[in-house]
């Protein structure tokens, strides 16, 4: 068992309302902070319409949905995570503005809590070197949709203590999760390898050697894969997909990364995926 009882989560956005979703869904008290009341009252809707579904498929039950609702509170109120043994910080993948919270958080939190970050793509080593406590700075990367994805990849910056890792590790599994130890390095090991693979189907479709549908049948028929590369693309974002490539080769200053320029030019025509109605695909 872990010490951990009261959560404060940053951020209430996809990843940010699945986190505190599942963190209350498994007993622990949840501060959930945005930038604003309008952000808390998206994210607590989501957590109630996925929390009614969860019921409707009888995973909980109507008592349990609304006592793991009662556990989250929104707060604007920072000094208010002085309760909290460990932060899971979900805000938007910016470095300053993760380096501006995690500053924030060292601040504000008990010198023993654990600052967590759920980043796809930015060093947990250098967000651990923004605060006093870098032992205590640790990756907890979860996938979207949180409340159903098993995986967390628990990322250790250099700097993290096995204490820390510990605590992390164990209570990922009380959350349900399954955690999968990760070394920092660009993309940990799930946007190393799947990014790159999206990447080689992006040039097999510039190239011609067969249609996106073709392409993503391989995958699903060839490799089970529930969803082929090119609609996963459109699914993740074709400017996320970019952004991860172009980490990828200034983390690892090494070329084999390089960006597709089908990639680079369908977001230029901001040809984003499903988000923005065209992507390898059209959605209306
Ligand atoms: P999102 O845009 O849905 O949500 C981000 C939220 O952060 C927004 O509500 C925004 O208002 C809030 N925010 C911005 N600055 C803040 C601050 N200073 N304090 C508190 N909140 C702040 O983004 P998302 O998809 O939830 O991504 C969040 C993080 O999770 C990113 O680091 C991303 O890389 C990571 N991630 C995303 C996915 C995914 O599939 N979406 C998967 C794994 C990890």
């Amino acid at each position: 068992m872990s010490s951990i009882q009261t959560i404060a989560v940053l951020g209430a956005g996809t990843m940010g309302n699945g986190i505190a979703h599942v963190c209350a869904r498994s007993g622990f008290n949840v501060l959930l902070s945005d930038r604003h009341d309008a952000c808390h009252d998206r994210g607590l809707a989501i957590i109630e319409k996925n929390l009614a579904r969860e019921v409707a498929k009888g995973k909980l039950t109507q008592q349990q949905a609304e006592e793991a609702r009662a556990r989250i509170t929104p707060t604007l109120d920072r000094e208010a995570f002085s309760v909290c043994d460990l932060a899971i910080e979900a805000a938007t993948e910016r470095f300053e503005i993760k380096s501006e919270l995690f500053k924030e958080l060292d601040r504000v939190l008990r010198p023993e809590a654990i600052l967590a970050s759920n980043t796809s793509s930015i060093s947990i080593t250098k967000l651990a070197a923004q605060t006093s406590r870098p032992a205590q700075v640790i990756g907890m990367h979860f996938f979207n949709p949180v409340p159903v994805m098993q995986l967390v990849e628990v990322v250790r910056g250099l700097q993290t203590s096995q204490a820390t890792f510990d605590t992390v590790h164990a209570l990922s599994k009380q959350l349900g999760k399954t955690p999968v130890e990760v070394n920092d390095a660009a993309g940990f090991v799930s946007n190393r390898v799947l990014m790159p693979l999206i990447n080689e189907a992006i040039f097999a479709t510039m190239e011609g050697v067969a249609t996106p549908e073709a392409i993503d049948q391989v995958f699903q028929l060839g490799m089970a894969h529930p969803m082929g590369p090119l609609t996963l693309a459109d699914f993740i974002g074709l400017d996320v997909c970019l952004d991860i490539m172009r980490i990828l080769v200034e983390g690892t200053g090494d070329p084999k990364y390089r960006p597709c320029p089908l990639l680079i030019r369908m977001v230029d025509a901001g040809w984003l995926g499903r988000k923005s109605g065209r992507g390898f695909y059209t959605y209306t």
